[in-house]
């Protein structure tokens, strides 16, 4: 449950070999990381949503929030219970509004094992919730040391899809998540400009404005998502002309469709436009 960062990933890597559902109230996945930029350049809003319809070849994409979990399977607010296998908590954590408009979805992983002082999950270091081989978190939920980011998020995803791959596989589950004390950051003004630290031989290390632009400022991760899911369709197409209706004028959501900045902020709040 949670198609964010992380769930978006375990869902993709386990497409070909596991009956992937999906469940997250949204109609795309939002990339956080370029969200800031879409507010001041409206051409750029096509980098922040990324529908998933394109993302599970075999799988389904279930546009529910789930509103309670146990471990055998998710009910969402449908009422239409999804049975599992294997659960994978990934449902984030609250940000104040208009960052994320909806609180964290914390009862559900209550309802599995009890929350930390914090309101995170605890994980083995295979990120299964203690006490269930087969049901995982990662990403923001969980308690791990690692700082709330999207990219440590992705490294707790490809953990949990391996162990689950081995557990489909008849395998014993070995893949470990590892925290790192060493503190990776970029930070993006603009394009070409900004400030970062990443880890080296030598130790944490502050890097160049121009690596900062070519890791992370020039794209804010674009690339990364068009290939997650599959966008292979390019956006502004030739001779589109946006309409300047306020901030965020055009809002693609996927082949040939558009909505106009009002359906955006729908979308942010899961409903449908
Ligand atoms: C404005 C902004 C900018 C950011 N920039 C960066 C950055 O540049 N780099 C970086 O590393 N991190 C960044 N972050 C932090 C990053 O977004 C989070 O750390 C990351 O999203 C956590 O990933 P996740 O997979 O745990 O959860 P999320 O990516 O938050 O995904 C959670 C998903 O669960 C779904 N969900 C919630 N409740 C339910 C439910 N009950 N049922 C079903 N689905 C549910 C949500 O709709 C959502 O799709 C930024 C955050 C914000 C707000």
């Amino acid at each position: 449950m949670g198609g964010g960062y992380g769930g978006s990933l375990v869902a993709k890597e386990l497409d070909a070999t596991a009956d992937v559902v999906l469940v997250d109230p949204r109609e795309a996945f939002v990339n956080a990381a370029g969200s800031l930029r879409a507010l001041t350049r409206p051409d750029w809003a096509v980098n922040v949503f990324f529908p998933f319809d394109t993302l599970l070849e075999r799988g389904r994409v279930v546009r529910d929030r789930v509103v309670s979990a146990d471990p055998a399977g998710v009910t969402p607010a449908s009422g239409a219970r999804l049975d599992a296998d294997y659960l994978v908590l990934a449902t984030g954590s609250g940000y104040a509004y208009p960052a994320k408009p909806h609180p964290a979805s914390e009862s559900i992983a209550a309802a599995l094992a009890p929350l930390t002082a914090r309101a995170t999950l605890a994980v083995t270091e295979r990120l299964n919730v203690a006490g269930y081989d087969h049901v995982y978190a990662l990403g923001d939920l969980t308690d791990l040391p690692d700082p709330k980011m999207a990219s440590y998020a992705q490294v707790h995803a490809q953990v949990v899809a391996a162990n689950i791959a081995a557990q489909l596989a008849g395998r014993t589950p070995e893949t470990v998540s590892t925290p790192s004390p060493d503190r990776r950051i970029l930070l993006p003004l603009g394009p070409h400009g900004g400030a970062g630290q990443l880890p080296a031989p030598s130790g944490v290390t502050a890097v160049p404005a121009a690596t900062v632009s070519e890791r992370k400022g020039l794209d804010l991760f674009t690339a990364r998502f068009a290939a997650r899911f599959d966008r292979s369709w390019r956006f502004p197409r030739p001779g589109f002309v946006p309409r300047q209706r306020g901030p965020l004028s055009f809002l693609p959501l996927g082949r040939g469709r558009c909505q106009g900045n009002r359906s955006l902020v729908a979308l942010m709040r899961g409903r449908h436009p």
